[in-house]
């Protein structure tokens, strides 16, 4: 067979390039990929496309598929800027998406077919990931209509399994190296969602606690300032007392 070659000289584990199909061509405008991982109400795994200038996005709770014919559910979401995929940090708490993001995943995709935006319309995407920890074939299908109120689409482990990713590495940022706990610690970057805060009870009332510990921090701060100034005050005090003191005094005497 004309591919007994191309295989034997190919370690498929290795190389990650697919066992028959030749990989599709870069698509100019469509390469980069970003899986998110986000610890919001819920945490969940963002998957990320770009395409014509916005990611293209989709939630997945439970993450990737690694075993050949699993499937798990992806939520199509709202496009992303570009800015975005880069970004790690923490959304404040009370902003749509509060929580800590980590740049989980990243490289570049292509697509089977080569048609990004027609895949995309026509609900299968065929996709080929190059990321740190996701090598291989994956398919994105839409399972409901696009005008349905959830726009609900599975993703699906496709071509060969792909080894799990283990829990060391689940928490290991592709960007950083650093776990939740560090990114969440650090806070050294924040993204403002700029969008209707998250109404839900929950978020309302950690944020309530956050504003609560900061006003407190804040009194805090003013109470030590104040403190530090008393003495000084009350010495002012006295003397403003005795001369007034001693006013009274010259006013009897005369
Ligand atoms: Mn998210």
């Amino acid at each position: 067979m004309a591919l007994t070659e191309y295989k034997r000289k190919r370690d498929f584990k290795k190389t990650g390039e697919p066992a028959a199909k030749p990989a599709p061509k870069k698509v100019k405008g469509a390469s980069r990929f970003v899986i998110q991982k986000h610890a919001a109400r819920r945490l969940h795994y963002d998957f990320r496309l770009e395409m014509e200038g916005v990611l293209k996005s989709w939630a997945l709770p439970k993450g990737l598929p690694w075993k050949r014919g699993e499937k798990h559910l992806a939520v199509e979401v709202e496009d992303h800027p570009m800015e975005y995929a880069d970004f790690e940090g923490v959304i404040p708490e009370g902003q749509y998406g509060g929580g800590t993001v980590m740049v989980w995943d990243r490289g570049t995709y292509y697509v089977y077919g080569e048609q990004p935006l027609k895949s995309l319309r026509e609900g299968k995407l065929h996709l080929l990931l190059d990321g740190k920890k996701a090598k291989g074939e994956w398919t994105l299908v839409r399972i409901r209509g696009r005008d349905g109120e959830k726009n609900q689409w599975l993703i699906l482990k496709t071509g060969d399994d792909a080894k799990p990713i283990s829990s060391k590495l689940d928490d290991e940022s592709a960007k950083t190296g650093r776990t939740m706990k560090e990114i969440a610690d650090a806070r050294d970057a924040e993204w403002q969602s700029g969008r209707a805060e998250d109404q839900s009870p929950t978020s309302q009332f950690k944020a309530r606690i956050r504003e609560a510990i900061k006003k407190k921090q804040k009194m805090n701060l003013l109470e030590r300032h104040t403190r530090a100034l008393e003495p000084r005050r009350r010495r002012v005090g006295c003397r403003l007392q005795s001369r007034a003191r001693k006013a009274v005094v010259l006013q009897f005497r005369r």
